[in-house]
């Protein structure tokens, strides 16, 4: 079933109106027409001169905003959700963990739960979501409606000459720019295939994400060729013994693959210092940050107020519900406001909807209220009569309880 967009335009009023990339409009409008949104600003403006046949959606107090965007998640994990205890120990305790269960799960039991957690993603407001995927859903076709996927095909081989030789069975590396080619991370890739699937992204001019400077057992192999990551990737037979570390930062030595640009989400900087910000602030990358999933790992507390300061575009991420309780990202919002004081709740929706969609490549149809956009929109109930300085924080606190409503009402998948 395909979502039904009704074709006469309609103009949505609310006490509120949060375009993201401009300022809030109070007793504001949206007007939209198939799907797409025509003009935005104050009501009364756009009331005195509206095409013929326009019908008037009042939301009274409320708030509307653009659907949200999550920027990294793994749904092919969602077969995960519940079923290994959180908080963990540590990343070690954690991948053993997932390992056993992994086992366990086969091909259908992937597919049928990623179906699962779009659903989740649909009824906690994304629209859109950046999706790794290490084989299984690389080559499924898109169900209609939303959330709509930018996938991700997440390389590993750290014993892999090539990118060719780090694809799973059956995939084509030359796929017609349908998914990103990307790599999991330094420790479990190689550096020419981290390299050469960056290249095969920037030629098509497709976002690049690789996790990276998530835990301390990362920084340790990197600097030494030592440690928790040695013997794992020993254990499962991809140790490479000509391989030297490169005795530096994660961000430092993809700096020197040459694989760090305005196209390149670095996802969790847990283990950042100055340096690495710098770097990353001067190559233009994105960071995305999984707050939620880093504390129920216990790798650490990424400093997201630093980041920010440096100017780089920074965004949300759930991660997967093998390291996360859900896919909720309202919830991902509440935890940064209440775990970083310091950061402006502005900040915090535009991580969850403006950058994200910029870092997927899709800012022309999601993560904003402009003429032009998708008219995928949130109405977000208000207690009571708000100013514009508490705005943001009122939007994430009632999204976080579930007291939004999607404007135009989209098909499950
Ligand atoms: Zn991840």
């Amino acid at each position: 079933m395909l979502p039904q967009i009704p074709s006469e335009p309609v103009l949505h009023r609310a006490e509120w109106i949060v375009p993201v990339l401009s300022n809030p409009v109070q007793n504001g409008a949206v007007l939209v027409k198939e799907g797409r949104i025509l003009a935005v600003g104050a009501f009364s403006r756009l009331k005195a001169d509206l095409p013929a046949g326009t019908r008037i959606a009042d939301h009274g107090r409320a708030a509307i905003m653009p659907a949200l965007v999550n920027a990294h998640t793994h749904l092919e994990l969602y077969a995960f959700k519940g079923a290994i205890d959180l908080p963990r120990k540590g990343f070690a305790d954690w991948i053993n963990e997932f390992f056993l269960l992994r086992a366990e799960i086969g091909p259908e039991a992937v597919a049928e739960a990623a179906s699962l957690g779009r659903k989740e993603m649909h009824e906690t407001g994304t629209a859109l979501y950046g999706d790794i995927t290490n084989g299984a859903l690389a080559c499924s076709p898109e169900p209609a409606g939303l959330p709509e996927r930018v996938t991700f095909l997440e390389l590993l081989g750290f014993n892999c000459g090539w990118v060719g030789a780090a694809m799973p069975a059956g995939i084509e590396v030359n796929n017609g720019g349908k998914y990103s080619t990307v790599a999991h991370s330094a420790y479990s890739v190689s550096p020419a295939v981290i390299a050469g699937a960056k290249e095969i992204s920037r030629l098509r001019m497709l976002p690049f994400s690789i996790h990276t400077a998530e835990h301390t057992e990362e920084m340790e192999f990197l600097q030494s060729g030592t440690g928790f990551c040695r013997e794992l990737l020993e254990r499962l037979g991809r140790w490479e013994p000509e391989w030297k570390p490169p005795r530096t930062s994660p961000v430092r030595y993809l700096d020197s693959l040459n694989v760090l640009d305005d196209l390149t989400i670095l996802v969790h900087a847990v283990h950042f210092d100055d340096f690495d910000r710098a770097i990353a602030a001067r190559r233009k990358c994105t960071i995305c940050f999984c707050p939620r999933s880093n504390r129920y790992v216990n790798v650490g507390r990424p400093d997201i107020e630093k980041a920010l300061a440096c100017g780089i575009p920074a965004c949300l991420g759930t991660d997967s519900t093998a390291s996360n309780t859900d896919l909720n990202l309202f919830a991902e919002a509440g935890f940064v406001l209440d775990q970083y004081p310091g950061i402006r709740p502005e900040a915090v929706v535009s991580m969850i909807t403006a950058a994200p969609a910029r870092a997927l490549g899709r800012d022309e149809d999601f993560g904003a209220l402009n003429a032009g956009l998708k008219s995928d929109l949130l109405v977000v109930s208000l207690d009571s009569p708000l100013k514009e300085s508490t705005l943001s924080e009122a939007l994430v606190r009632s999204g976080e309880k579930g007291a939004w409503k999607w404007v135009r009402a989209q098909a499950k998948s």
